[in-house]
């Protein structure tokens, strides 16, 4: 930095967020005081289906995009972040044996962050997009004390992500692999019945998080059990793919089939925040997607059992918070920004 940069007011440079989706991007801007120049989603189509080189030019074009929507001159923008569904490594190439999101072979290896960087000539900083989304969770809840405090965030969807912040930094690892929480395997005494076979993960991995606590464990493990037990219920007669999408519906009317297989995934997430408690002993739990975007009292009862079901001692739970995550959509994009910020501070 020279010394003209450094008298400039801190609010005169600012980084980009570029949220990468399986159909759309999501961008934003902070600035350098921290505050966000865009209150909405502002998205454009991901073409990630459309292989590398399409999808790095639609990054592209979001950039622009966003620039031009906020009057932010080009000049004043020092890095991006830009954050992926993975697997992927710490620096953004993407697995080698591809994933969901990105399944063509072209995509195998492919190292999105550079080529990001290359096409449009600034620092590209990566991060998974699960990693973002806890970062984000964390700093707009805690705000200035975000510094100084930890959390971990679990994000139920197609799969269990989340992330661990400690002190106000996202956990990545060495390999770019820590926080990788619905593959962490937890004791399942307290979450599964007697004779309910153990759950299978697609990691592998049987009985860890994910495989209860995600739409694919509620598809794979949870659902085909609990319809053998209420054999009559109207799901029964639905595929159970789409069983399983509409199972929140009947969760929301009390639906007792509904009601246990979301008991066993919120006693899962429980499980999952009483070694969180045990390891980093954060100060917030947050939890995110499907299952809380769900009718108020749906959410505070899945939430409540959360808590219940984690283990905390006394001295933690008073100073303990747990809490939904807010602006899910927008925290991909918020949460990249927000890291390539701190990682520019830092230098
Ligand atoms: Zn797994």
């Amino acid at each position: 930095m020279d010394q003209a940069e450094k008298v400039r007011t801190p609010a005169s440079w600012v980084v980009v967020g570029l949220d990468n989706g399986g159909t759309c991007n999501n961008a934003t801007v902070l600035d350098a005081t921290g505050r966000f120049l865009v209150d909405h989603l502002v998205e454009n189509p991901s073409l990630v289906t459309e292989g590398p080189q399409a999808a790095v030019e639609a990054l592209a074009e979001a950039f622009d995009n966003i620039l031009t929507l906020t009057r932010t001159p080009l000049t004043l923008v020092r890095a991006v972040g830009l954050d992926t569904p993975g697997p992927a490594s710490a620096t953004g190439v993407i697995s080698s044996k591809g994933s969901t999101n990105f399944s063509q072979a072209a995509w195998h290896g492919f190292d999105i962050r550079g080529a990001l960087e290359r096409r449009i000539g600034l620092p590209v900083l990566y991060q998974n997009d699960a990693n973002a989304a806890a970062l984000y969770a964390h700093h707009r809840h805690f705000g200035d004390a975000a510094m100084s405090t930890s959390s971990i965030s679990a994000i139920v969807g197609t799969g269990m992500g989340g992330g661990v912040v400690v002190t106000g930094k996202v956990v990545s690892g060495a390999a770019g692999m820590a926080g990788e929480l619905g593959h962490v395997q937890i004791p399942l005494h307290d979450v599964l019945e007697p004779d309910q076979p153990l759950p299978m993960c697609n990691c592998g991995f049987g009985g860890d998080v994910e495989s209860v606590a995600s739409l694919t464990g509620i598809k794979n493990n949870l659902l085909p059990y609990w319809l053998k037990r209420f054999p009559d219920h109207p799901l029964a007669a639905e595929p159970i793919g789409r069983a399983a999408k509409l199972l929140r519906g009947y969760g929301e009317q009390k639906d007792p089939l509904a009601l246990a297989v979301f008991e066993q995934q919120a006693k899962a997430i429980g499980k999952l925040f009483t070694i969180a408690a045990n390891f980093t002993d954060p100060e917030a739990y947050f939890l995110g997607g499907g299952v809380v975007e769900a009718q108020p009292t749906f959410r505070q009862w899945f939430l409540n059992t959360v808590k219940e079901n984690t283990g905390l001692r006394r001295e933690q739970r008073e100073v303990a918070t747990f809490a939904v995550v807010a602006d899910l959509d927008m925290a991909g994009a918020r949460g990249a920004a927000v890291a390539a910020l701190e990682e520019i501070q830092d230098r």
